[in-house]
Order: C-alpha cells, then sequence, then structure tokens
C-alpha cells in the first residue's frame, strides 16, 4: 500500500506514519527527517536546504523531488511506503503522478491551529537518529535521551514560535491545496488529532484498514 500523510507542522503526522510503518511492515519516508540528515552532513543538497528550513519556508521542488524519487527507488520501497512530509505542494504532487507512483490513500491529520501553537513548544527530535519526541505527550523515558539511540533530543530550530507561525502559513498557502487535489481523486480521509496519542493512533489504524 502506497500511503501518504499530510497534516500541519506538528500535527503528529510523523507519529501517525511511525504507527502504520510498523502495522503494515513498509517503510516512512520523511523528507524533513532526509533534508535534516541532509543539512547535518554538509551536502550539497543539505547546504541549499538550510536557509529555507530555519525560516519555515518550503526547499525547492526541484530538490525534494530529487530526494524522495531516489529513495522510493529502493528496494525496500517494493511492497508500498508512507510518505511523511511529501508532497507539500501541487507540482510536488503532480511530480509523483508524472513518475507513475499510484497512491492509494491519502490520510490527514487534522489539527487546529491553536493547538499546534501549543504543541509545538514542547517537540523534541533525536540529533543522531531523527526521531521525535513530546515532552508531555510522547516523552522519553530518560529527559534528553533518545529512547532509541541514546543521542540527545533537542528543540528544533524551526520550532521557534515565529517560524512556526511562518510554517502555518506556509501550510495553509502552499499544502492545504492538495486537500482538494486528492478528494477529487476519492483519495482523502481526515483523522482527527485526539488529545492522547493512542487515541488518534486507534482512528488512523482503522483508517488503513488495521483493527
Ligand atoms: P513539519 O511537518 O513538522 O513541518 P518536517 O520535518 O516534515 O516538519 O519538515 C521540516 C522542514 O523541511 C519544512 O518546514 C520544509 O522546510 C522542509 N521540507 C520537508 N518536506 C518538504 C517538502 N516535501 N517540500 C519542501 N520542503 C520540505
Ligand atoms: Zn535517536
Amino acid at each position: 500500500m502506497n500511503l501518504i500523510l499530510l497534516g500541519a507542522p506538528g500535527a503528529g503526522k510523523g507519529t501517525q506514519a511511525e504507527v502504520i510503518s510498523q502495522a503494515l511492515s513498509i517503510p516512512q519516508i520523511s523528507t524533513g527527517n532526509m533534508l535534516r540528515e541532509a543539512v547535518k552532513n554538509g551536502t550539497e543538497y543539505g547546504m541549499k536546504a538550510k536557509a529555507a528550513m530555519d525560516s519555515g519556508a518550503l526547499v525547492s521542488d526541484d530538490i525534494v523531488i530529487g530526494i524522495l524519487k531516489e529513495r522510493i527507488a529502493q528496494d525496500d520501497c517494493k511492497n508500498g511506503f508512507i510518505l511523511d512530509g511529501f508532497p507539500r505542494s501541487v507540482p510536488q504532487a503532480e511530480a509523483l503522478d508524472e513518475m507513475g507512483v499510484k497512491i492509494d490513500k491519502v490520510l490527514e491529520i487534522f489539527v487546529p491551529d491553536e493547538t499546534i501553537k501549543e504543541r509545538v513548544s514542547g517537540r523534541r527530535v533525536c540529533e543522531d537518529c531523527g526521531a521525535s519526541y513530546h515532552v508531555q505527550f510522547k516523552p522519553t523515558k530518560t529527559e534528553g535521551v533518545c529512547d532509541k539511540c541514546g543521542g540527545a533530543t533537542v528543540i528544533r530550530k524551526d520550532d521557534q514560535p515565529e517560524t512556526v507561525l511562518e510554517r502555518l502559513a506556509t501550510y495553509h498557502k502552499t499544502t492545504e491545496p492538495l486537500k482538494a487535489y486528492y478528494e477529487k481523486q476519492g483519495k482523502l480521509e481526515t483523522v482527527v488529532g485526539q488529545e492522547e496519542v493512542a487515541d488518534t493512533t486507534a482512528l488512523t489504524l482503522k483508517a488503513v484498514g488495521v483493527k
């Protein structure tokens, strides 16, 4: 199954993507994580992406489409994948269609802006492996230490309050039109993000046909 997870920054789409990935044994492909990795490693892509990411803007379509294309050509994507954070614009969705990638379902995780502004301040991400946490909703077992790899968990640079507002604006302007795009194809399903992660997870699994 090929899935797309759509949602505003901080809506919890990464967490839900991880849940589905485990339930269906298909890889989670997070363009945000791949870009952060590229920035950390100082690759050519990374250097070009950094300024846009730090300001809360989108990285240019050609860079992201290039990265995505390489990733889904890998062997582990043969039985399906979950796109977490891609596409984020109509041209990116059109690029997927042009690549001949068939999408089975698009899940939108919906959380109102007000809730997002509160939530993002508690978000932490592992410096080493990219795993994400939340001080209140998804805490690490030991404060500041990644459960998965023992790396340090830190606040993302683009999770500063002003940058979050910018990212929300970008989402509404550039990414949200994808809802109509996929609705027209009969693929869009909305899951309303709940206060408890476990409750959202239950809805997500139901939407993809598990349980
Ligand atoms: P969030 O969904 O919480 O905003 P992500 O980790 O998905 O965070 O993305 C972080 C940043 O990486 C985005 O603000 C953007 O600058 C860049 N990015 C990620 N995916 C894309 C994409 N498909 N197109 C353009 N930029 C992207
Ligand atoms: Zn880690």
